[in-house]
Protein backbone atom coordinates (compact mmCIF):
# COMPACT_ATOMS: atom_id res chain seq x y z
CA UNK A 1 0.00 0.00 0.00
CA UNK A 2 1.34 3.42 -0.95
CA UNK A 3 0.64 5.84 1.37
CA UNK A 4 -2.34 8.42 0.50
CA UNK A 5 -0.63 12.24 -0.21
CA UNK A 6 -2.71 14.89 1.43
CA UNK A 7 -5.05 16.94 -0.40
CA UNK A 8 -3.89 19.43 -3.39
CA UNK A 9 -3.85 23.14 -2.22
CA UNK A 10 -4.60 25.41 -4.75
CA UNK A 11 -3.31 28.83 -4.89
CA UNK A 12 -4.80 31.36 -7.16
CA UNK A 13 -2.72 34.19 -8.57
CA UNK A 14 -5.26 36.83 -9.93
CA UNK A 15 -5.07 37.24 -13.74
CA UNK A 16 -3.84 40.96 -14.62
CA UNK A 17 -6.17 42.39 -17.21
CA UNK A 18 -4.43 43.01 -20.02
CA UNK A 19 -5.25 46.60 -20.75
CA UNK A 20 -1.80 47.89 -19.42
CA UNK A 21 1.70 46.47 -18.08
CA UNK A 22 1.97 45.05 -14.52
CA UNK A 23 4.14 47.66 -12.43
CA UNK A 24 5.83 47.27 -9.38
CA UNK A 25 2.35 47.88 -6.96
CA UNK A 26 0.68 44.66 -8.49
CA UNK A 27 4.13 43.07 -7.65
CA UNK A 28 4.50 43.92 -4.94
CA UNK A 29 1.12 42.77 -4.33
CA UNK A 30 -0.59 39.19 -4.95
CA UNK A 31 2.00 38.23 -7.95
CA UNK A 32 5.26 37.82 -5.61
CA UNK A 33 3.44 36.67 -2.21
CA UNK A 34 1.84 33.89 -4.13
CA UNK A 35 4.86 32.66 -6.17
CA UNK A 36 6.89 32.58 -2.23
CA UNK A 37 3.82 31.20 -0.28
CA UNK A 38 3.91 28.66 -3.37
CA UNK A 39 7.80 28.27 -3.78
CA UNK A 40 7.61 28.00 0.09
CA UNK A 41 4.74 24.88 0.84
CA UNK A 42 6.47 22.88 -1.76
CA UNK A 43 9.73 23.08 -0.42
CA UNK A 44 7.45 22.20 2.80
CA UNK A 45 6.39 18.87 1.14
CA UNK A 46 3.04 20.40 1.06
CA UNK A 47 1.20 19.52 -2.43
CA UNK A 48 0.55 22.86 -4.18
CA UNK A 49 -1.14 23.63 -7.16
CA UNK A 50 -0.61 27.84 -8.74
CA UNK A 51 -3.05 29.03 -11.35
CA UNK A 52 -2.06 32.21 -13.19
CA UNK A 53 -2.92 33.50 -16.58
CA UNK A 54 -4.12 36.81 -17.80
CA UNK A 55 -7.23 38.19 -18.21
CA UNK A 56 -8.65 39.25 -21.82
CA UNK A 57 -12.38 39.46 -21.47
CA UNK A 58 -13.32 42.39 -19.15
CA UNK A 59 -15.01 45.14 -21.90
CA UNK A 60 -11.75 47.75 -20.16
CA UNK A 61 -9.57 46.11 -22.86
CA UNK A 62 -11.74 47.24 -25.71
CA UNK A 63 -12.30 50.51 -23.98
CA UNK A 64 -8.48 50.85 -23.55
CA UNK A 65 -7.74 49.90 -27.14
CA UNK A 66 -10.38 53.06 -28.31
CA UNK A 67 -9.22 55.30 -26.26
CA UNK A 68 -5.59 55.41 -27.89
CA UNK A 69 -6.52 54.59 -30.69
CA UNK A 70 -4.79 51.01 -31.02
CA UNK A 71 -5.67 47.74 -32.72
CA UNK A 72 -7.39 45.61 -29.65
CA UNK A 73 -5.75 42.20 -31.12
CA UNK A 74 -2.03 43.64 -31.34
CA UNK A 75 -2.80 46.02 -27.64
CA UNK A 76 -3.42 42.73 -26.20
CA UNK A 77 -0.66 40.90 -27.42
CA UNK A 78 1.83 43.75 -26.37
CA UNK A 79 0.73 43.40 -22.33
CA UNK A 80 0.46 40.39 -22.50
CA UNK A 81 4.00 40.13 -23.25
CA UNK A 82 4.79 42.49 -20.79
CA UNK A 83 2.91 40.96 -18.09
CA UNK A 84 4.42 37.38 -19.09
CA UNK A 85 8.03 38.81 -19.23
CA UNK A 86 7.71 40.20 -16.04
CA UNK A 87 5.99 36.93 -14.45
CA UNK A 88 9.47 35.17 -16.18
CA UNK A 89 11.89 37.95 -14.70
CA UNK A 90 10.36 37.94 -11.46
CA UNK A 91 10.63 34.10 -11.16
CA UNK A 92 6.56 34.09 -10.92
CA UNK A 93 5.61 30.33 -11.22
CA UNK A 94 2.84 28.27 -11.49
CA UNK A 95 1.45 24.99 -12.88
CA UNK A 96 -1.28 26.07 -14.47
CA UNK A 97 -1.91 29.17 -17.37
CA UNK A 98 -5.38 30.26 -17.61
CA UNK A 99 -4.86 31.42 -21.25
CA UNK A 100 -8.15 33.03 -22.42
CA UNK A 101 -6.69 33.25 -25.68
CA UNK A 102 -6.70 29.36 -25.50
CA UNK A 103 -10.03 27.74 -27.88
CA UNK A 104 -9.85 24.73 -25.52
CA UNK A 105 -10.20 27.16 -22.62
CA UNK A 106 -12.99 28.79 -24.43
CA UNK A 107 -14.98 26.08 -24.95
CA UNK A 108 -14.54 24.86 -21.43
CA UNK A 109 -15.98 28.33 -20.08
CA UNK A 110 -18.57 28.08 -22.28
CA UNK A 111 -19.56 24.69 -22.35
CA UNK A 112 -19.96 24.75 -17.97
CA UNK A 113 -21.85 27.89 -18.14
CA UNK A 114 -23.94 26.26 -20.88
CA UNK A 115 -24.51 22.89 -18.24
CA UNK A 116 -24.94 25.13 -15.77
CA UNK A 117 -28.01 26.36 -17.21
CA UNK A 118 -29.14 23.69 -18.95
CA UNK A 119 -29.24 21.19 -16.02
CA UNK A 120 -31.76 23.82 -14.53
CA UNK A 121 -28.65 24.99 -11.54
CA UNK A 122 -28.65 28.51 -13.40
CA UNK A 123 -32.12 29.90 -14.44
CA UNK A 124 -32.43 31.70 -17.24
CA UNK A 125 -34.35 34.71 -16.46
CA UNK A 126 -35.48 38.21 -17.53
CA UNK A 127 -33.40 40.73 -16.13
CA UNK A 128 -33.68 44.61 -16.21
CA UNK A 129 -30.62 46.02 -17.65
CA UNK A 130 -29.47 49.22 -18.65
CA UNK A 131 -28.31 50.14 -22.37
CA UNK A 132 -27.21 53.76 -23.57
CA UNK A 133 -29.93 55.58 -25.50
CA UNK A 134 -27.44 57.24 -28.41
CA UNK A 135 -24.88 54.15 -28.68
CA UNK A 136 -26.76 51.30 -27.65
CA UNK A 137 -24.05 49.99 -25.63
CA UNK A 138 -25.36 47.80 -22.77
CA UNK A 139 -23.75 49.64 -19.82
CA UNK A 140 -21.86 47.15 -17.88
CA UNK A 141 -18.44 47.53 -16.61
CA UNK A 142 -16.09 49.94 -17.94
CA UNK A 143 -19.31 50.89 -20.25
CA UNK A 144 -20.91 53.39 -17.42
CA UNK A 145 -20.25 55.58 -14.73
CA UNK A 146 -21.56 57.22 -12.12
CA UNK A 147 -21.58 57.39 -8.17
CA UNK A 148 -21.65 54.47 -5.58
CA UNK A 149 -24.87 54.57 -4.10
CA UNK A 150 -22.90 53.34 -0.23
CA UNK A 151 -20.42 55.83 -0.55
CA UNK A 152 -20.39 58.63 -3.53
CA UNK A 153 -17.05 57.47 -4.92
CA UNK A 154 -17.07 57.80 -8.87
CA UNK A 155 -17.17 54.36 -10.17
CA UNK A 156 -17.78 52.23 -13.31
CA UNK A 157 -20.30 49.26 -13.16
CA UNK A 158 -18.24 46.64 -11.74
CA UNK A 159 -17.18 47.49 -8.26
CA UNK A 160 -16.39 50.58 -6.04
CA UNK A 161 -12.94 51.49 -5.68
CA UNK A 162 -13.64 53.33 -2.69
CA UNK A 163 -15.83 50.74 -0.74
CA UNK A 164 -15.79 47.58 -2.24
CA UNK A 165 -19.50 47.37 -3.36
CA UNK A 166 -20.82 46.13 -6.36
CA UNK A 167 -21.51 48.86 -8.66
CA UNK A 168 -24.16 48.39 -11.76
CA UNK A 169 -25.88 50.68 -14.10
CA UNK A 170 -28.73 49.71 -11.90
CA UNK A 171 -27.45 50.81 -8.86
CA UNK A 172 -24.74 53.56 -9.88
CA UNK A 173 -26.31 57.11 -8.89
CA UNK A 174 -26.55 59.43 -11.69
CA UNK A 175 -25.17 56.62 -14.31
CA UNK A 176 -24.21 57.32 -18.06
CA UNK A 177 -22.49 55.89 -20.86
CA UNK A 178 -19.29 56.20 -20.19
CA UNK A 179 -18.03 56.15 -23.39
CA UNK A 180 -20.25 58.52 -25.36
CA UNK A 181 -22.11 59.98 -22.25
CA UNK A 182 -25.63 58.70 -23.51
CA UNK A 183 -28.59 58.26 -20.94
CA UNK A 184 -28.94 54.82 -19.73
CA UNK A 185 -32.58 53.29 -21.09
CA UNK A 186 -33.43 50.06 -19.24
CA UNK A 187 -33.87 46.98 -21.36
CA UNK A 188 -35.24 43.42 -20.80
CA UNK A 189 -32.93 40.90 -21.06
CA UNK A 190 -33.04 37.07 -20.75
CA UNK A 191 -30.26 36.00 -18.87
CA UNK A 192 -28.60 33.34 -16.86
CA UNK A 193 -29.25 34.35 -13.32
CA UNK A 194 -26.87 33.12 -10.23
CA UNK A 195 -28.98 33.49 -6.79
CA UNK A 196 -26.65 34.19 -4.32
CA UNK A 197 -29.17 34.21 -1.64
CA UNK A 198 -29.64 30.56 -2.37
CA UNK A 199 -25.90 29.73 -1.32
CA UNK A 200 -25.84 31.44 1.37
CA UNK A 201 -25.58 28.44 3.85
CA UNK A 202 -22.31 27.36 2.03
CA UNK A 203 -21.33 30.37 1.68
CA UNK A 204 -21.42 31.05 5.58
CA UNK A 205 -19.88 28.04 5.59
CA UNK A 206 -16.83 29.25 3.32
CA UNK A 207 -16.87 32.41 5.42
CA UNK A 208 -16.39 31.12 9.03
CA UNK A 209 -13.75 28.06 8.08
CA UNK A 210 -11.40 30.38 6.09
CA UNK A 211 -8.84 32.74 7.15
CA UNK A 212 -9.73 36.43 6.11
CA UNK A 213 -8.12 39.98 7.10
CA UNK A 214 -9.84 41.74 9.37
CA UNK A 215 -10.72 43.98 7.33
CA UNK A 216 -12.91 41.44 4.94
CA UNK A 217 -14.22 40.21 7.76
CA UNK A 218 -16.18 43.18 8.48
CA UNK A 219 -16.90 43.39 4.73
CA UNK A 220 -18.70 39.57 5.78
CA UNK A 221 -20.36 40.81 8.45
CA UNK A 222 -22.73 42.91 6.18
CA UNK A 223 -23.00 40.10 3.69
CA UNK A 224 -24.86 38.36 6.62
CA UNK A 225 -26.88 40.80 7.41
CA UNK A 226 -27.77 41.99 3.82
CA UNK A 227 -29.56 40.05 0.86
CA UNK A 228 -26.83 38.89 -1.29
CA UNK A 229 -27.41 40.01 -4.83
CA UNK A 230 -29.10 38.03 -8.06
CA UNK A 231 -25.65 38.03 -10.76
CA UNK A 232 -26.34 37.94 -14.26
CA UNK A 233 -23.74 35.65 -15.56
CA UNK A 234 -23.67 36.55 -19.45
CA UNK A 235 -24.55 39.21 -20.94
CA UNK A 236 -26.03 40.50 -24.49
CA UNK A 237 -22.80 43.06 -25.16
CA UNK A 238 -20.07 43.06 -27.51
CA UNK A 239 -17.00 41.31 -25.72
CA UNK A 240 -16.12 38.50 -23.51
CA UNK A 241 -16.65 35.04 -24.71
CA UNK A 242 -19.27 34.09 -27.04
CA UNK A 243 -22.28 31.45 -25.60
CA UNK A 244 -24.28 28.80 -27.28
CA UNK A 245 -26.71 26.47 -26.78
CA UNK A 246 -29.61 27.79 -24.76
CA UNK A 247 -27.29 30.84 -24.55
CA UNK A 248 -26.72 31.81 -27.79
CA UNK A 249 -26.05 35.99 -28.57
CA UNK A 250 -25.02 36.02 -24.47
CA UNK A 251 -21.41 36.64 -24.07
CA UNK A 252 -20.15 35.05 -20.56
CA UNK A 253 -19.45 38.01 -17.94
CA UNK A 254 -15.71 38.02 -16.97
CA UNK A 255 -16.31 37.90 -13.35
CA UNK A 256 -18.21 34.82 -14.51
CA UNK A 257 -15.43 33.49 -16.79
CA UNK A 258 -12.82 34.05 -14.03
CA UNK A 259 -14.89 31.70 -11.27
CA UNK A 260 -15.05 29.19 -14.06
CA UNK A 261 -11.42 29.04 -15.26
CA UNK A 262 -11.02 28.17 -11.49
CA UNK A 263 -12.71 25.20 -12.04
CA UNK A 264 -11.15 24.67 -15.14
CA UNK A 265 -7.10 24.83 -14.04
CA UNK A 266 -7.21 22.35 -10.94
CA UNK A 267 -9.23 20.04 -13.56
CA UNK A 268 -6.54 21.03 -16.15
CA UNK A 269 -3.70 19.99 -14.05
CA UNK A 270 -5.25 16.63 -12.09
CA UNK A 271 -7.31 15.29 -15.07
CA UNK A 272 -6.01 16.53 -18.13
CA UNK A 273 -8.68 14.53 -20.37
CA UNK A 274 -12.09 16.40 -18.42
CA UNK A 275 -14.37 17.50 -20.77
CA UNK A 276 -17.64 17.89 -18.63
CA UNK A 277 -18.38 19.75 -15.66
CA UNK A 278 -19.04 16.57 -13.62
CA UNK A 279 -15.53 15.43 -14.81
CA UNK A 280 -13.72 18.99 -13.70
CA UNK A 281 -16.04 18.99 -10.66
CA UNK A 282 -14.40 15.38 -9.58
CA UNK A 283 -10.77 16.40 -10.20
CA UNK A 284 -11.75 18.69 -6.96
CA UNK A 285 -11.68 15.47 -4.70
CA UNK A 286 -8.49 15.90 -4.48
CA UNK A 287 -8.52 19.31 -3.11
CA UNK A 288 -8.24 20.44 -0.12
CA UNK A 289 -8.91 24.03 -0.31
CA UNK A 290 -7.64 27.44 -2.08
CA UNK A 291 -6.16 30.56 -0.87
CA UNK A 292 -6.50 33.46 -3.08
CA UNK A 293 -3.71 36.34 -3.34
CA UNK A 294 -5.46 39.12 -4.19
CA UNK A 295 -6.32 43.01 -3.81
CA UNK A 296 -9.25 43.96 -1.21
CA UNK A 297 -11.09 45.60 -3.99
CA UNK A 298 -12.45 42.42 -5.25
CA UNK A 299 -12.84 40.73 -2.04
CA UNK A 300 -16.80 40.27 -3.01
CA UNK A 301 -15.40 37.98 -5.60
CA UNK A 302 -13.15 35.87 -4.13
CA UNK A 303 -15.11 35.56 -0.87
CA UNK A 304 -18.83 34.96 -2.66
CA UNK A 305 -18.95 34.83 -6.24
CA UNK A 306 -16.23 32.33 -7.26
CA UNK A 307 -17.03 30.24 -3.87
CA UNK A 308 -20.96 30.40 -4.94
CA UNK A 309 -19.87 29.33 -8.56
CA UNK A 310 -17.93 26.12 -7.51
CA UNK A 311 -20.81 24.93 -5.88
CA UNK A 312 -23.11 26.03 -7.95
CA UNK A 313 -20.89 23.88 -10.26
CA UNK A 314 -21.47 20.32 -7.61
CA UNK A 315 -18.22 20.73 -6.14
CA UNK A 316 -19.36 19.25 -2.60
CA UNK A 317 -17.74 20.56 0.06
CA UNK A 318 -16.91 24.63 1.21
CA UNK A 319 -13.25 24.88 -0.20
CA UNK A 320 -12.00 28.39 0.73
CA UNK A 321 -9.17 28.46 2.95
CA UNK A 322 -8.26 32.04 3.39
CA UNK A 323 -6.95 35.02 1.52
CA UNK A 324 -3.90 36.68 1.26
CA UNK A 325 -4.42 40.59 0.45
CA UNK A 326 -2.67 43.86 0.29
CA UNK A 327 -3.44 47.54 0.37
CA UNK A 328 -1.82 49.85 -2.48
CA UNK A 329 1.58 50.62 -2.59
CA UNK A 330 2.62 53.93 -3.35
CA UNK A 331 5.71 55.54 -5.52
CA UNK A 332 7.28 58.10 -4.82
CA UNK A 333 4.46 59.18 -2.21
CA UNK A 334 1.84 58.93 -5.31
CA UNK A 335 -0.95 56.96 -6.17
CA UNK A 336 0.52 54.79 -9.58
CA UNK A 337 -0.86 56.73 -12.64
CA UNK A 338 -0.73 55.25 -16.28
CA UNK A 339 -2.84 58.46 -17.43
CA UNK A 340 -0.20 60.10 -15.50
CA UNK A 341 2.54 58.29 -16.42
CA UNK A 342 3.77 58.17 -12.80
CA UNK A 343 4.75 54.61 -12.89
CA UNK A 344 7.68 51.78 -13.02
CA UNK A 345 6.70 48.93 -15.17
CA UNK A 346 7.60 45.67 -13.45
CA UNK A 347 8.85 43.93 -16.93
CA UNK A 348 11.39 47.10 -17.05
CA UNK A 349 12.58 47.36 -13.26
CA UNK A 350 13.30 43.52 -13.60
CA UNK A 351 15.00 44.23 -16.57
CA UNK A 352 17.28 46.74 -15.22
CA UNK A 353 17.66 45.32 -11.36
CA UNK A 354 18.58 41.98 -10.18
CA UNK A 355 15.46 40.21 -9.73
CA UNK A 356 16.46 38.92 -6.58
CA UNK A 357 17.13 42.30 -5.00
CA UNK A 358 13.81 43.37 -6.43
CA UNK A 359 11.86 40.39 -4.94
CA UNK A 360 13.48 41.01 -1.10
CA UNK A 361 13.10 44.74 -1.79
CA UNK A 362 9.24 44.13 -2.70
CA UNK A 363 8.75 41.49 0.18
CA UNK A 364 10.26 43.61 2.99
CA UNK A 365 8.36 46.94 1.90
CA UNK A 366 4.95 45.04 1.09
CA UNK A 367 1.97 46.95 1.45
CA UNK A 368 0.17 44.19 3.62
CA UNK A 369 -0.67 46.03 7.02
CA UNK A 370 -1.08 49.89 5.65
CA UNK A 371 -0.23 52.10 1.95
CA UNK A 372 3.77 51.54 2.00
CA UNK A 373 5.59 53.72 -0.19
CA UNK A 374 8.60 52.46 -2.72
CA UNK A 375 11.25 55.17 -3.17
CA UNK A 376 14.45 54.93 -5.38
CA UNK A 377 16.23 55.97 -2.42
CA UNK A 378 14.99 53.33 0.02
CA UNK A 379 15.54 50.73 -2.76
CA UNK A 380 18.87 51.86 -3.09
CA UNK A 381 19.79 51.69 0.69
CA UNK A 382 18.00 48.42 0.72
CA UNK A 383 20.97 47.20 -2.02
CA UNK A 384 23.61 48.44 -0.65
CA UNK A 385 22.70 46.95 2.56
CA UNK A 386 21.59 43.31 1.39
CA UNK A 387 24.09 43.16 -1.58
CA UNK A 388 26.86 41.82 0.91
CA UNK A 389 24.92 39.98 2.98
CA UNK A 390 23.99 38.08 0.23
CA UNK A 391 26.97 37.61 -1.48
CA UNK A 392 28.62 36.20 2.46
CA UNK A 393 30.27 39.23 3.99
CA UNK A 394 28.87 39.87 6.88
CA UNK A 395 29.16 43.28 7.78
CA UNK A 396 32.08 45.02 10.32
CA UNK A 397 29.48 45.61 13.30
CA UNK A 398 25.76 45.54 13.76
CA UNK A 399 25.68 41.24 12.84
CA UNK A 400 23.56 39.49 14.92
CA UNK A 401 24.66 37.84 17.43
CA UNK A 402 25.29 34.05 15.85
CA UNK A 403 23.63 32.06 18.68
CA UNK A 404 20.31 33.63 17.65
CA UNK A 405 20.26 33.22 13.87
CA UNK A 406 18.59 29.53 14.04
CA UNK A 407 15.85 30.95 15.60
CA UNK A 408 15.72 33.77 13.04
CA UNK A 409 15.45 31.39 10.56
CA UNK A 410 12.96 29.43 12.27
CA UNK A 411 10.32 32.53 12.33
CA UNK A 412 11.55 33.69 8.94
CA UNK A 413 9.99 30.11 7.76
CA UNK A 414 6.65 29.65 9.84
CA UNK A 415 6.11 33.43 8.77
CA UNK A 416 5.99 31.74 5.24
CA UNK A 417 2.92 29.52 6.02
CA UNK A 418 0.02 30.28 4.10
CA UNK A 419 -2.26 30.73 7.17
CA UNK A 420 -0.35 33.99 9.17
CA UNK A 421 1.58 34.57 5.75
CA UNK A 422 3.28 37.63 6.57
CA UNK A 423 6.78 37.78 4.23
CA UNK A 424 7.80 41.58 5.39
CA UNK A 425 8.98 39.65 8.33
CA UNK A 426 10.30 36.31 7.17
CA UNK A 427 12.74 38.73 5.10
CA UNK A 428 13.60 40.74 8.20
CA UNK A 429 13.79 37.41 10.15
CA UNK A 430 16.13 36.22 6.99
CA UNK A 431 18.32 39.04 6.94
CA UNK A 432 19.46 38.93 10.66
CA UNK A 433 20.49 35.60 10.20
CA UNK A 434 22.32 36.47 7.03
CA UNK A 435 24.04 39.06 8.68
CA UNK A 436 25.87 36.32 11.12
CA UNK A 437 26.74 34.13 7.61
CA UNK A 438 23.99 31.63 8.01
CA UNK A 439 20.41 31.01 6.23
CA UNK A 440 21.86 30.73 2.78
CA UNK A 441 20.59 27.48 2.05
CA UNK A 442 17.25 28.06 3.98
CA UNK A 443 14.12 27.49 2.83
CA UNK A 444 12.63 31.19 3.04
CA UNK A 445 15.76 32.09 1.06
CA UNK A 446 15.08 29.98 -1.38
CA UNK A 447 11.25 31.21 -1.56
CA UNK A 448 12.21 34.78 -0.89
CA UNK A 449 14.35 35.24 -3.34
CA UNK A 450 13.24 32.79 -6.06
CA UNK A 451 16.80 31.14 -6.42
CA UNK A 452 15.93 27.81 -8.14
CA UNK A 453 13.55 26.23 -9.91
CA UNK A 454 10.49 25.72 -8.72
CA UNK A 455 9.45 22.10 -8.79
CA UNK A 456 5.95 20.30 -9.29
CA UNK A 457 4.14 20.26 -6.30
CA UNK A 458 0.66 18.45 -7.55
CA UNK A 459 1.65 14.88 -7.58
CA UNK A 460 -1.36 13.27 -8.32
CA UNK A 461 -2.85 9.69 -6.14
CA UNK A 462 0.27 6.93 -5.84
CA UNK A 463 3.23 9.59 -6.17
CA UNK A 464 2.71 10.21 -10.06
CA UNK A 465 3.12 13.76 -11.43
CA UNK A 466 0.89 14.74 -14.07
CA UNK A 467 0.75 18.10 -15.47
CA UNK A 468 1.66 19.67 -12.36
CA UNK A 469 5.25 20.80 -14.02
CA UNK A 470 5.70 24.60 -13.12
CA UNK A 471 6.60 27.11 -16.20
CA UNK A 472 7.07 30.41 -16.91
CA UNK A 473 5.72 31.26 -20.32
CA UNK A 474 7.61 31.91 -23.21
CA UNK A 475 10.92 30.15 -21.56
ZN1 LIG B 1 -23.21 55.47 -25.34
ZN1 LIG C 1 -18.44 52.89 -2.65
Amino acid sequence: MTEQPSGVTVIIIPQPTVNGPLHIGHLSGPYLAADIASRAARARGERVLTLAGVDVHPNYVLTKAENIGADVDEMIAKYRAQITTAFQLGGIGYDVFLDPQDPDYQRAVAGMLRELVEGGTVPMEEFTLHQCADCGRTLHHSYVVGKCSVCGTGANGTSCEGCGSLTSAQSLVDPSCARCGGSPVPMVATVPVLRLEDYRRRLEAEWLQAEWPSRMRSVLQQYRSAPLPDIPLAYPTNWGIECDGPLAGLRVDFPTELGLSYLYGPARALRPQAQTLAERVAAWREVDGVWHFNGMDNTFYFTTLYPAILAAAGVPEPKARGAVVNELYLLEGQKFSTSRNHALWADEFLAAEDPELVRLYLAWDRPDRYESDFTHESFRAFCEWVRPLLAGTPPAEGALPAALAPAEIERAERALHLAGFDAALAIRSLLAALSTGTGHDSVAMAALSGRGAQTQGAQTRGGQTRGGQTRAEGR
